[in-house]
């Protein structure tokens, strides 16, 4: 079995390359088991991503109102 990722020439029967650790493809059957097995794992990819930006922009308002609030004390100080 020879790995997809770094050419690492495996034993035969071997599920994952020893070298690096990729999924080897044992039969052709499989790979399209893999490929709604990797659809999964994207979905919820997207998802945390999609969690990841709305933490940063509910936290962005939640830090850009104490510095504009700031930022207007520093201005009608110089002023
Ligand atoms: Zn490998």
């Amino acid at each position: 079995m020879t790995c997809d990722n770094c050419d690492y020439k495996n034993k035969k029967g071997s599920k994952f390359c020893n070298k690096c650790g990729q999924e080897l493809n044992t039969a052709s059957n499989e790979s399209k088991y893999e490929t709604i097995r990797q659809r999964k794992p994207m979905i919820l990819m997207a998802s945390i991503v999609v969690i990841v930006i709305g933490l940063f922009v509910s936290f962005a308002v939640i830090l850009n109102n104490p510095l504009n609030a700031f930022e207007s004390h520093l201005e009608n100080r110089e002023f």
